[in-house]
């Protein structure tokens, strides 16, 4: 239990710092952002590092919007949005990424799908999360393949199935730890922000692994949420 505390203690700190070190970061990230992409659309042919640097912009935003979670949680704004849109929406993030990999996904909808009680922002960060993962398992070509359903016209059921390195026995329990990764320039943070968003909503997240098969990750979703979350 003392550990536990410790542990507790430590990360509410960390929490803290992350939150007004983030916050100071994203100033001025955002504005190195605007300039690189102004120098880039002014001279598109000659300057092949503009997209690079700003995809690395982006990279630094994500990693600091992950940390300044662990302090506090944002506060949720639920409206209706449709999961198939946010679901497109992610994969033209990663879209690049896909390719370079030689990964392919395919988008399986039971139709027609109601539009369901989310904050869409934070269902694009999960699911963000989650599709980068099973893109980073797999090491050479693979497919990953995306399920949604609804059941009892209640919950939404999101599967993301990849054939990618799957996860140990060992490390099963550690999924969702800040800081657990075990990749080389991994932050450990996707999982355990995932996790809390899709918590904020009423909703599970679980995950089913074999080494070196693949993994799925399964989220289910209430379609409605209750009037106000009481805290
Ligand atoms: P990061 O991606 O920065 O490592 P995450 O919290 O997203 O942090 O994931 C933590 C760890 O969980 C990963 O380092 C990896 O070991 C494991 N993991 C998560 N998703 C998958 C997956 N789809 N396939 C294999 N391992 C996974
Ligand atoms: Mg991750």
């Amino acid at each position: 239990v003392y550990e536990e505390l410790r542990h507790k203690e430590k990360l509410a700190v960390i929490g803290q710092m992350a939150a007004g070190i983030g916050h100071e970061i994203r100033n001025p990230l955002s504005s190195l952002r605007g300039f690189a992409q102004l120098q880039h659309e002014r001279s598109p042919n000659t300057n092949e590092f503009y997209p690079i640097m700003i995809q690395e912009i982006d990279r630094i935003n994500s990693i600091v919007n992950d940390l300044m979670y662990l302090g506090k949680p944002k506060e949720i704004n639920f409206e209706k949005a449709r999961i198939e849109e946010i679901i497109a929406y992610t994969l033209s993030l990663t879209q690049q990424q896909a390719e370079m990999q030689g990964v392919k996904v395919e988008t399986f909808m039971e139709g027609p799908l109601p539009p369901i009680e989310c904050d869409g922002k934070q269902l694009k960060q999960v699911f963000l999360n989650l599709i980068k993962n099973a893109i980073e398992s797999m090491t050479d070509e693979g497919r990953i393949k995306i399920n949604v359903k609804i059941v009892d016209g209640q919950r939404m059921f999101i599967s993301i199935h990849d054939e990618g390195c799957g996860i140990a026995d060992s490390n099963i329990l550690n999924l969702g730890e800040p800081f657990f990764t075990t990749k080389k320039d991994g932050t450990g943070l996707g999982l355990m922000v995932t996790n809390q968003i899709i918590k904020d909503h009423n909703g599970e997240l679980k995950i089913e692994s074999e080494i070196g098969k693949g993994t799925e990750v399964k989220v289910n979703l209430p379609i409605f949420q209750q009037k106000r979350k009481q805290k």
